[in-house]
């Protein structure tokens, strides 16, 4: 099995729905005569006249010519049977998201097609092994996930169960390149890369909100401002609740259970309340004609407060970032490089960014007048930027303390006092389910990065950002989520406990400060 025997070779697709038409568009406008079937009758035949309107407005808006859309269109056959299909070397299956009907389907094409063909499934949720139990030739079953919309999105998962034969899965994966696909290898497990890794970002928050912590648009705007295209709950309404839920419901009942991956009753209730997001009108926002979003308000940059003792505490980008808006602003302080904690001292009083502790604990020490500060990500000035004081702070520094961070740069946005605020610990928890997939040998780090980027759009892959932050720094922040709520949300993986182990004899510039 090579990519030479399936390039421009004839292809089934079955399923004519949103995924199949999409893969039989990609198909052959990549070369291959593709044939298309759908158990309801004419729906292949419907699909096939949608395709057609559609590749004719990509010729008008000159993505293709009119010769490609017409090639196109003309390769593209609808078939009444899959018995039509016996001259198939592969066949990509796209049928409705259940087990009984994708084994049954697998089982009756092994009597049509011929030996050497392979067989791919685009579930994204179904575990490919369970799919090839009970075919005669489990071994050339194999997951070629896809995702919607199939034309415009790069990402494929070349997914192998425990039988699927490695040339097969790589022969998947080059003809998925030749597609002009960005294909990554990745272990049957639930949720596979894409679905598994992505998780923390809605889990945290949802957790978030269960608090009370901040409201939807307040923790989108510190997630836009992270880098990620739209927040959770903006995202969310428009996947719809139920879809994305019962995505979470999956993955969490696949895992038997694991805490980790328990879904939220924030989301329950908005989806028994018929509160699905965009397409029902209503959910963390409201969709009704002239209804108005609400946004985070923005502030008038200031000039730095008054202080007569101002220390710079910790190293790494993020307290290199404070030294050049302190130098900026023409304002002298004494460096403490050294220091376990990154910020400023300001009269003694401590704005510190967040290391996983809430505020109160930090200020529960020696020092009552602290407030911490979420990761900043965006290097834009006037970013948005979460922060909370400790509960022990006076009125006054509550008072000060957004006001040094606006003078900083930061569109200071308060918080209640939660362990890790909105993007630290979001970010921690991408990498942390990043790191225990690659662990478990579900992929590789390249493949989570390329996967996250572009299944869905991540500013960057989970171990760049972990690059740029430190293992120890993440497990740090994880292990105070983990003392603050008990539980095992916070676990970290021992995937990055033994890379930091690894770093530990390595002096690592880190944004969690020290050395
Ligand atoms: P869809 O409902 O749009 O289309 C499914 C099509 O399959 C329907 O036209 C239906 O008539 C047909 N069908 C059902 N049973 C069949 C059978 N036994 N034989 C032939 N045709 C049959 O669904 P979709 O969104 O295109 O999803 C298809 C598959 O792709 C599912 O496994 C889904 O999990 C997966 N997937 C969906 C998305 C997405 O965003 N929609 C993304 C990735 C993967």
């Amino acid at each position: 099995m090579n990519i030479e025997t399936l390039k421009d070779a004839p292809l089934l697709v079955v399923g004519a729905g949103i995924m199949g038409a999409g893969i039989a568009q990609v198909a052959a406008q990549a070369g291959h005569p593709v044939m298309l079937f759908d158990l309801r009758e004419g729906a292949a035949a419907e699909t096939k006249a949608k395709l057609g309107k559609s590749l004719d407005a990509l010729a008008a808006k000159g993505k293709l010519t009119a010769q490609e859309a017409a090639q196109t269109l003309s390769r593209i056959e609808a078939v009444a049977s899959m018995e039509a299909a016996a001259s198939a070397r592969l066949v990509v299956e796209a049928v409705v998201e259940k087990l009984d009907v994708k084994r049954a389907l697998f089982r009756q094409l092994e009597g049509i097609v011929g030996a050497d063909c392979v067989l791919a499934t685009n579930t994204s949720s179904i575990s490919v092994t369970a799919i090839a139990n009970g075919l005669q030739r489990p071994g050339r079953l194999v997951g070629m996930h896809f995702f919607n919309p199939v034309p415009l999105m790069r990402l494929v998962e070349v997914v192998s169960g425990l039988q699927t034969e490695p040339a097969v899965a790589q022969a998947i994966h080059e003809l998925s390149r030749h597609w002009g696909k960005v294909p990554v290898h990745a272990r049957s497990t639930p949720g596979f890369i894409v679905n598994r890794i992505a998780r923390p970002y809605y889990a945290e928050t949802l957790a978030l909100l269960q608090e009370r912590a901040g409201t939807p648009a307040l923790l989108d705007a510190c997630l836009r401002a992270a880098g990620f295209r739209m927040g959770p709950c903006e995202l969310m309404d428009l996947i719809g609740h139920d879809t994305n839920f019962s995505v979470t419901q999956s993955v969490f009942e696949a895992n038997f259970f694991d805490k980790r991956f328990v879904p939220s009753l924030v989301q329950r209730e908005l989806v028994d309340g018929g509160l699905l997001g965009r397409k029902s009108g209503r959910g963390f926002y409201d969709y009704a004609e002239g209804a108005v979003k609400p946004a985070v308000p923005e502030h008038a940059p200031v000039g730095l407060p008054a202080a007569t003792i101002l220390s710079l505490h910790g190293q790494g980008p993020v307290a290199q970032r404070l030294r050049e808006a302190l130098t900026a602003g023409g304002r002298g302080f004494e460096p403490v490089p050294d220091s376990d904690w990154v910020g400023l001292e300001i009269d003694g009083a401590q704005l510190r960014l967040t290391d996983g502790r809430p505020a109160s604990q930090v200020g529960a020490g020696e020092v009552a007048e602290v407030a911490v500060f979420d990761l900043p990500l965006s290097a834009l000035a006037g970013a948005v930027l979460a922060w909370a004081p400790a509960a022990q702070a006076s009125p006054a520094w509550c008072e000060l303390a957004p006001r040094w961070l606006r003078a900083l740069g930061f569109n200071a946005q308060r918080l209640a006092d939660t362990p890790g605020l909105v993007v630290a610990r979001t970010i921690a928890m991408l990498i942390n389910e990043a790191a225990d997939a690659v662990h478990q040998g579900v992929c590789d780090e390249g493949g989570a990065d390329a996967a996250m980027k572009l299944g869905v759009n991540y500013p960057q892959g989970p171990f760049e950002w972990l690059r740029a932050w430190d293992a120890a720094a993440v497990i740090a922040l994880l292990d105070a989520l983990d003392v603050h709520y008990r539980g095992e949300r916070y676990r970290v993986s021992p995937g990055l406990r033994l890379r930091a182990w690894g770093q530990g004899a390595r002096k690592v510039e880190c944004i969690g400060g020290g050395a």
